[in-house]
């Protein structure tokens, strides 16, 4: 279990505060469950938060109240934390917690329901307090780790590692996808791992050309590029990592498009420091494909954050137009730049339809002198 100190939730109830008075909110209803687990140290299924100035109250339903003592126990207490028992149902709790309040009241936009919303505004009527959808006010936040996530985020990525060691150790042509998302996923486990990250993606030949092929009945021939890219949750902090192998010796195309696309990776790695924009990351490994004529076969962005979600902030890709905000709503927009203490992948790919793909995955840490590689293992063509 993680040990966030009570320090270290104190930090981010304070940084939490001053988000919500930075946009003009009184309190705000956290509904995502990462972030949830954020403010308070509480690892659930089910649960709701309400933050403001002077409180930090949890709604938690009876499954949960001795989850919640025990956590409580075996951690540092989360400071300033009141549970309270959702008796019925989480959205009678709400509109009641919420009507016992005025000002402006931010919910998560992207994580409350339009039915709830609609039963919350009838609940309480006209004079209680205004409810205003917010975007990125805990996720901003949580785009800078603080000491205790970053030791969590560099022991799994170690052990994803030697996850990966071990079974790029034992690859071979006869063996199917689906045995090899099996090993990954055993090895996983054996490393201490709560559960995969997301599907195991094991994709050899002509598959691998599709970014997110998962693991089928296919068995691996002479002649293949195998893309092995899986990740791992420990601590609910997930890693994820991409790693090449040629089934014999790769022929002179194949060879090419490997080069290619780690000399793109070795690029988006030199251009990462604190400061630097996200796009100038993607721009990095982007330029180099496209030098090789292989621009076009970059089908995604350079890399995404990694934390209490295996995609989160910040987004290293190509520019985009700034999301439409409605006039009445509040939000944090995504970090444009690099700040120490970000953590994100850099997993350049190239693809050519019916012949196979590559892409190279590493997870970083942005530090004060530019960065640190958080995945150990070689990233050469393994021919197997
Ligand atoms: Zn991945
Ligand atoms: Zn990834």
């Amino acid at each position: 279990m993680t040990t966030y100190t009570t320090e270290l939730l104190s930090e981010r109830h304070a940084r939490a505060r001053s988000t919500l008075r930075s946009v003009g909110l009184d309190a705000l209803v956290v509904s995502h469950l990462p972030n949830v687990r954020y403010l308070t140290g509480f690892e659930s299924t089910a649960g709701l938060v309400l933050i403001s100035g002077d409180e930090l109250v949890l709604l938690v339903d009876g499954r949960y109240l001795v989850a919640v003592d025990q956590q409580q126990a075996g951690m540092a207490r989360c400071p300033g934390l009141t549970v309270r028992l959702v008796e019925r149902t989480y959205e009678e709790a709400l509109a009641n917690l919420i009507s016992e309040r005025t000002g402006s009241i931010g919910f998560e936009a992207a994580h409350m329901t339009v039915a709830t919303h609609a039963r919350l505004a009838h609940a309480h009527g006209s004079s209680s307090p205004r409810l205003v959808p917010s975007e990125g006010m805990i996720e901003s936040l949580r785009v800078v780790k603080d000491t205790a996530e970053l030791a969590v985020l560099r022991d799994a990525a170690r052990r994803l590692s030697d996850v990966a060691e071990a079974v790029l150790a034992d690859l071979g042509a006869g063996r199917s996808e689906q045995e090899v998302a099996r090993g990954i996923e055993a090895g996983l486990g054996r490393m201490g791992f709560a559960k995969p990250a997301f599907d195991t993606i094991v994709a050899s030949g002509p598959g691998s050309a599709l970014p997110h092929a998962r693991a089928g009945d296919r068995r691996l021939a002479h002649g293949d590029l195998v893309v092995l890219d899986f990740g791992g949750v420990l601590d609910g902090y997930a890693v994820d990592l991409t790693r090449v192998a040629s089934i014999g010796d790769p022929v002179s195309e194949a060879r090419q498009l490997f080069d290619a696309v780690l000399a793109a990776h070795a690029a988006a790695v030199a251009s990462v420091r604190p400061g630097e924009a996200t796009v100038a990351v993607d721009a990095a490994a982007r330029t180099v494909l496209e030098e090789r004529g292989f621009g076009k076969n970059f089908v995604h962005g350079t890399g995404h954050g990694l934390g209490l979600e295996v995609h989160e902030g910040p987004r290293v890709g190509l520019p985009r137009p700034p999301l439409p905000v409605p006039a009445d709503w509040v939000r944090v927009p995504e970090p444009e730049r690099l700040e120490a203490g970000m953590v994100f992948t850099i997993e350049p790919g190239a693809y050519v339809p019916g012949f196979g793909g590559v892409r190279i995955e590493d997870d970083v840490l942005v530090t004060a002198e530019g960065l640190e590689i958080l995945t150990t293992v070689g990233r050469d063509l393994r021919v197997c």
